[in-house]
């Protein structure tokens, strides 16, 4: 089941938008902005937006209301206006419009909300020509993508700063700008005729449409990965699988006499065959974690005397292979963390064993630190090796992805490790994030939520 969430960061989504309309405007050597004011969220929340980027003085609104407009719209438009102290304008469109409803008294509500719509844009880039300012936009994401829109009417704006944003985020961001209540909590409605509206009109909610939309979105994305991920295995797999296959047919075909020959073909069959097998085992275990289907035994655990434990059998590890390997407990206080032991075992593990796979044969060195911060009890793993290029940082926790495809092969490494990884400090909880420069080293970083705060957990 796909969860939905369209929850925006609306300060961040504030910042990109004003920048958005501060460049799009400056850019064609003006500073201002025109907006038609319905009264809706929409049209508000531009404003807002634009009076944010602009400041007041430079944004302009237009109240178009026809004969049948409700007068609440046109006073909600006035709320808009007063909270932003900006100038306006009342321009109804009745007397340009009815004469075309007259010569068909039979014209559909449709026609006459497409008249209507685009009567609206003639005023706006009319007025645009006087204030000396772009025609700035009002259709959200959702109405775009639906279709909910008239052709050279509400369309026809020069830039649309809320095109990117769902209905729902619209409501978000409109909230935390200062949007007055009342315009917040009203149906939207494209007031084409009395009592009109859009989700009345369309037959499923705003709420429905951005759900669905988002869920194919999804649903593509997952698609396109699970090709992917197919062509990927299929490639991991068919490479020693020719090689093994190779190898064997010039052994049924007995011409090799040498022993020393035999040894070594029968070795890389060995070897591919061995890479296969964890290949296959990387597989069953990061596809279980990614459907979920990964059992967790989670227990109540110290979290000091477990990582203790943890840490001197990798020191023994690594020390038996004259490595160097140190650990520092740097917590104030012992908590309790509610974790499944052996898979956070099996996620360090990973870590220190791409430490020791890919740094120095000769003095490497791996430092370990346990620290709280926060909520979370976090374990710096540092070690001394090559580092990873900056700008292939952001992709090491990608499935399949090795950073030396060549020289990988070597270390039976199926690039699966630290999405494995990634999977299974997640799944508890927990953060994971990596740092890394040729001078130091790479230190990947393991937050795991602490369950109780320090001092309750041992006055119980
Ligand atoms: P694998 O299972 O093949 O080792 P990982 O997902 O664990 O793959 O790692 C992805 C890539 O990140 C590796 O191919 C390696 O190039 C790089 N890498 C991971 N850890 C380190 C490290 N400590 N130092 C340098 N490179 C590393």
């Amino acid at each position: 089941m796909i969860h939905i969430d369209l929850t925006i960061n609306t300060n961040l989504v504030r910042k990109i938008l004003t920048g958005f309309i501060r460049s799009e405007i400056t850019r064609v050597g003006l500073q201002r902005a025109v907006i038609g004011l319905s009264g809706g969220i929409d049209s508000a929340l531009s404003a807002y937006l634009a009076v944010e980027a602009l400041g007041a003085e430079n944004v302009l609104a237009v109240c178009m209301p026809y004969r049948s407009s409700v007068p609440e719209s046109l006073a909600h438009a006035q709320l808009v206006i007063d909270q932003l102290k900006i100038p306006s304008v009342v321009i109804p469109i009745t007397e340009m419009v009815e004469p075309l409803f007259q010569r068909d008294p039979q014209m559909s509500q449709t026609r006459r909300g497409n008249i209507m719509a685009r009567a609206r844009m003639i005023i706006l880039y009319d007025q645009s020509a006087v204030f000396r300012g772009l025609v700035v936009g009002t259709s959200n994401k959702t109405e775009i993508m639906l279709g909910y829109s008239t052709l050279y009417g509400d369309s026809a704006y020069a830039i649309n700063p809320i095109g990117d944003l769902y209905k729902a985020q619209v409501r978000q961001l409109a909230r935390a700008m200062g949007v007055p209540q009342v315009i917040l909590d009203k149906p939207p409605t494209a007031d084409l005729w009395q009592g009109q509206t859009d989700e009345g009109e369309l037959g499923f909610t705003y709420e429905m449409a951005d759900k669905l939309r988002e869920s194919e979105r999804i649903n593509s994305e997952y698609e396109e990965n699970r090709k992917t991920l197919i062509v990927n295995i299929s490639h991991d797999l068919k490479t020693p699988m020719t090689s093994i296959q190779g190898y064997i047919e010039i052994i049924l075909e007995g011409g090799i006499t040498q022993p020393d020959k035999l040894q070594r073909y029968l070795q890389t069959i060995y070897n591919n065959s061995t890479y296969m097998n964890k290949l296959i085992d990387d597989l069953f275990l990061f596809s279980k974690l990614d459907m979920d289907k990964m059992d967790f035994n989670y227990e109540s655990l110290q979290v000091r005397p477990f990582m203790e434990d943890l840490m001197t059998e990798f020191k023994f590890e690594l020390e038996e292979k004259n490595y160097g390997f140190s650990y520092q407990d740097k917590m104030e206080k012992d908590c309790l963390i509610s974790i499944d032991g052996k898979r956070v075992y099996q996620a360090i593990r990973n870590i220190i064993g791409n430490a020791v796979k890919y740094g120095p044969e000769n003095n490497l060195q791996v430092t370990v630190e346990l620290y709280e911060q926060g909520d979370f009890a976090c374990l710096d793993i540092q070690d001394n090796g090559p580092g990873i290029p900056e700008d292939k940082l952001p992709y090491i926790f990608e499935r399949f992805y090795r950073i030396d495809t060549e020289r990988s092969k070597d270390f039976m490494s199926t690039g699966l490790g630290l999405a494995i990884t990634k999977e299974l400090v997640e799944a508890q909880g927990g953060k994971i994030s990596v740092s890394s420069s040729g001078d130091v080293g790479t230190c990947f970083t393991v937050c795991l939520p602490v369950k109780t705060p320090p001092e309750s957990s041992l006055t119980l």
